[in-house]
């Protein structure tokens, strides 16, 4: 279990406390008005902001001081997933080993995983060739590659149309989740995750609030996200 215990964050003037769990074997979304710290509790719970109090937990380890390559957490964010002048095959074989030489079961397994996410036969392209679609899924083969038990999603298919952004919702579903994995997923829409969620952490005044869980969050939404969702969002 992925678990922050008494956070406390501060990046400038900004503050956001967290106390609470991500269920495993589940997608969470991350929800609330923009600039109320989703980003925020990402970067800390990566490792890329340190917190000013508090601890981040996985199961029985302590990662709070732990340095973001060595978490077993993989981030997917909305851009610069992939690099420009390394083909697909490269930059997904980047989530097996930081190298680009792999070894020849390795490397089976990087097309093994590219058909996986329907680009069987895109190994050799530069993701400059390729649609924003299909740039997604070469980011999310990288992911599954790595195969590390937390995910956390930073609105990584928000530029897609909406049915490229079902698909990629539907493949995250099918591929990336399963029981031992904690997905953590920030999305500004309620429809993403009515599809891909089966938890809401609400993210608004300063604090994240515990999951709920996304039927009855939508059903009775606080007044925070009852404003949120009324008046357009992020
Ligand atoms: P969200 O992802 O929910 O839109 P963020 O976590 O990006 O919100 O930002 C939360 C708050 O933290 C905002 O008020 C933002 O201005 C502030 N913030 C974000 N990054 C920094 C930074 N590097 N230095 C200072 N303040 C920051
Ligand atoms: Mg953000």
């Amino acid at each position: 279990m992925l678990k922050c215990e008494n956070l406390f964050l501060k990046q400038g003037d900004f503050t956001l406390q967290a106390d609470l769990n991500f269920p495993k074997g589940a997608v969470t979304a991350l929800m609330g008005p923009s600039g109320a710290g989703k980003s925020t509790l990402l970067a800390a719970l990566a490792g890329f902001l340190q917190p000013v109090s508090g601890r981040i937990l996985y199961d029985s380890a302590d990662l709070t001081h732990i340095p973001p390559g060595d978490r077993p957490i993989s981030i997917l964010f909305q851009d610069n997933n992939l690099f420009p002048h390394l083909t697909i095959a490269q930059n997904a074989g980047l989530g097996v080993r930081p190298v680009l030489r792999l070894k020849s079961d390795e490397l089976a397994r990087v097309a093994e995983v590219l058909e996986q996410v329907g680009l069987a036969g895109f190994d050799a392209r530069l993701p400059g060739d390729l649609s924003g679609g299909q740039q997604s899924r070469a980011a999310l083969a990288r992911v599954l590659l790595a195969e590390r038990p937390v995910v956390l999603l930073d609105e990584p298919f928000a530029a897609l149309g909406p049915g490229l952004k079902h698909e990629m919702l539907d493949l995250v579903k099918r591929t990336l989740l399963t029981p031992d994995r904690t997905i953590v997923m920030v999305t500004h829409d309620p429809d993403d995750a009515k599809r891909a969620a089966q938890h809401v952490v609400l993210v608004a005044e300063h604090t994240a609030n515990k999951p709920e869980p996304t039927s009855s969050i939508f059903a009775s939404p606080p007044a925070v996200l009852a404003r949120y969702l009324g008046t357009g969002m992020d």
